[in-house]
């Protein structure tokens, strides 16, 4: 704005001629901005009736046009000094300049390095004839964007230029990295946070690279709209970027960045603004619309900031912090040149580090969050491992409770199954099975197995006089004697209403088996003589009787038999007059 004001004050007091700067330090660099005067036309060359003036800003002209410019320059020396006339930076379509000797021109087909001269920064070699003038002039045509015009000599600039790029190079190395960092960031979370910080920092160090002239004025010389749109599309990257850095910085779970939609909306409807002032305004303010929006940025950046502190952002105040060396360094660069004040900082590379800290800063806030993120997952799947684990524990102890009630269960429905509710002696489906396993050659090797029938007699009778209770006790009575016979090899159980059955294995040879039947024979009469004995105050003493016939089965063919035969004995016990042992062997 300050530039504009001054070049306004310059019209008032437009010359004809081109003023003189006075050269007499080879040491330092003369600067002929505000020397040169420039002056347009429709025409290559010069007819003379120009107007000339000390700024091309104040002078209409369209890109067709060509734009003259003239200086002179004063050797004070008493000796010739070679030197180079330099316009830093054109953004030109063709350039020609002469120092009223040789001329040089470009916008030329030919490679950069045969050229005359020597771009990005046009420089053109020529001779200061001591104490004496030296009238340069020249023509440029297409956009010009951007010029500085100077006079130095080839060492002076080889030194300026191997410091300019030891700088440049230096900032594109450490943009570079954190470009790469932030890429692997991205790869390496997913967080679109790291992906922000890539672009935004990839399209800085784009536009400045397009800035300084690097690569497009070397690889693609003599291609402006190609520049132009380069730049553009870098420019307008760096602004749109800047915001999704910093609305995805502050963006949380389930949570509306303040102004987010907004902003959003502006991004998208910026380039359109660009283009549309492109084609109305010029390109040269297309250009600049984004490079004057990085001053409401950080105003709007600071209002979100605030804002989301407020709702509590715990990332808020770290981005503010962060922001503050590229804000710092931005007043500096802006003060530098609105005031052209000597603040002995060089205001290009205070700007590139304020901007490498802030980038920086920002990478190691969000590398620092994700440390943060990674360590409450795995502190989370810590947890879910542990509760994991006690649930398995939990439901391992409720399996084993479980199976344990089940196996009580089981044994209480197999006693139950197995026994007979009235005696608690063993029932016939146990007998039976018993019965039955003993011939099973896989569990046991058993060669015969003795069975006796038992019968009460004139059982009914008791029933009759006494009644059915005091039958029940009878029968509990008999249980008694019958229950301690039960062991490993012998089954003593109520067979059915008032008749009971022994079964027991004789696992003895053949030549003992006789032995051991007498055994059985002496147990049914000792037996027999129990239930003659046994007293049930209820019937008054009556005497209790039973027959008993009993049988030896000698295998598993037998077993129906065996229990025929033993029922028949029974049966000739009870028409030989009741209580009686009758064998059937
Ligand atoms: P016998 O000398 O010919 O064997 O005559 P008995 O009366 O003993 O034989 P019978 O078959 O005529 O009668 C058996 C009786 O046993 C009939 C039934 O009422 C009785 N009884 C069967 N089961 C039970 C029981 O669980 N409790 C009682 N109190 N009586 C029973
Ligand atoms: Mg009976
Ligand atoms: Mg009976």
């Amino acid at each position: 704005m300050l530039r504009l004001l001054l070049a306004w004050l310059v019209i008032a007091c437009c010359c004809q001629t081109a003023n003189a700067a006075n050269f007499n330090n080879p040491q330092s660099m003369l600067s002929l901005d505000s020397d040169v005067v420039f002056a347009v036309s429709d025409s290559a060359n010069v007819n003379g009736n120009e107007e000339w003036f000390y700024s091309a800003d104040v002078i209409d002209r369209s890109p067709s046009q060509y734009l003259h410019f003239k200086v002179r320059v004063y050797n004070q020396l008493d000796t010739q000094v070679p030197v180079w006339f330099s316009i830093s930076f054109p953004a030109i379509k063709t350039l020609a300049v002469t120092d009223g000797h040789n001329t040089w021109q470009t916008g030329d087909d030919l490679p950069y390095h045969t050229r005359a001269v020597n771009t990005p920064n046009y420089h053109f070699p020529s001779v200061l004839p001591a104490s004496s003038y030296t009238e340069f002039s020249g023509t440029m045509s297409g956009e010009i964007l951007r010029y500085s015009f100077s006079v130095a000599t080839p060492e002076y600039y080889s030194n300026l230029y191997m410091k300019t790029l030891q700088r440049d190079m230096a900032f594109f190395g450490a943009m570079g990295l954190l470009t790469l960092l932030c890429a692997l960031g991205y790869i390496a979370s997913r967080n679109l946070v790291f992906l922000s910080f890539a672009s935004f920092i990839f399209a800085t160090t784009f536009w400045f690279f397009r800035v300084f002239g690097y690569a497009f004025e070397l690889l693609w010389p003599n291609t402006p709209s190609l520049n132009d749109i380069s730049y553009a599309i870098s420019i307008y990257s760096v602004l749109i970027t800047a915001f999704w850095v910093l609305f995805q910085t502050l963006a949380r779970d389930n949570h509306e960045v303040y102004g987010a939609k907004t902003v959003k909306r502006f991004c998208i409807v910026l380039p359109f603004m660009g283009i549309l002032l492109w084609q109305t305004v010029g390109l040269d303010i297309a250009l600049k619309l984004p490079v004057v929006l990085f001053f409401p940025y950080i105003l709007i950046a600071g209002i979100v900031i605030v804002a989301e502190h407020k709702r509590s952002s715990d990332r808020a105040k770290w981005l503010a912090a962060a922001m503050l060396p590229i804000t710092f360094s931005t007043l500096i660069l802006t003060v530098i040149a609105l005031f052209e004040v000597d603040l002995y900082l060089e205001p290009v590379a205070t700007f590139m580090s304020g901007l490498v800290m802030t980038c920086l800063f920002m990478v190691a806030l969000t590398a620092s969050y994700m440390v943060k993120v990674v360590q409450r997952e795995r502190d989370a799947q810590k947890e879910a491992a542990r509760l994991k684990s006690e649930q398995a524990t939990k439901l391992e102890a409720l399996v084993k409770e479980r199976t344990l009630a089940l196996e009580l269960t089981n044994s209480t429905l197999a006693e139950l199954a197995s026994k007979d509710s009235l005696t608690e002696l063993p029932n016939r489906r146990t007998l039976d099975m018993f019965v039955d396993n003993t011939f099973d050659k896989t569990l046991h090797d058993h060669d015969a197995l003795a069975i006796a029938l038992i019968d009460l007699d004139h059982f009914k009778s008791i029933n009759d006089t006494f009644g059915h209770d005091v039958g029940d006790e009878v029968l509990k009575g008999i249980a008694n004697i019958l229950a301690p016979l039960n062991d490993r090899g012998q089954v003593a159980a109520r067979y059915g209403g008032e008749e009971f059955a022994i079964a027991k294995r004789i696992t003895k040879p053949n030549d003992s088996q006789s032995s051991e039947a007498e055994e059985f024979a002496k147990q049914l009469e000792a037996f027999h003589c129990a239930i003659n004995q046994l007293s049930i105050a209820s019937i008054d003493d009556r005497k209790l009787g039973a027959c008993i016939g009993w049988t030896l089965c000698k295998g598993s063919n037998d077993i129906v038999e065996a229990f025929r035969r033993a029922d028949k004995a029974l049966y000739v016990a009870k028409d030989k007059g009741r209580n009686l042992i009758v064998p059937a062997l």
